[in-house]
């Protein structure tokens, strides 16, 4: 498994709840959650091709920056 610069989560805040599903999932340490929202701070740390937080995302918020 390789943690990646070019990959990362990009979340739509239209969609987003705030539940935390995602941030509550990730073993990685990807998200901070001290705000209403979730929020990317160490995108470099995410695993490269994952989709764990898209998955487990209710509301389909979850996007990859590198995805094509
Ligand atoms: S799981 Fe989805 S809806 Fe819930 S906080 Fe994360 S991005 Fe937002
Ligand atoms: S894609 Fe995987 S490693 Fe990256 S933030 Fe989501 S659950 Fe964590």
């Amino acid at each position: 498994m390789s943690m990646a610069d070019n990959w990362y989560p990009v979340i739509d805040y239209d969609k987003c709840t705030g539940c935390l599903t995602c941030a509550n999932f990730c073993p990685h340490g990807v998200y901070d959650t001290s705000g209403e929202k979730p929020r990317v701070v160490k995108p470099e740390d995410c695993v490269e091709f994952c989709r764990g937080c898209q998955r487990i995302c209710p509301t389909g918020a979850i996007n990859y920056f590198g995805d094509s």
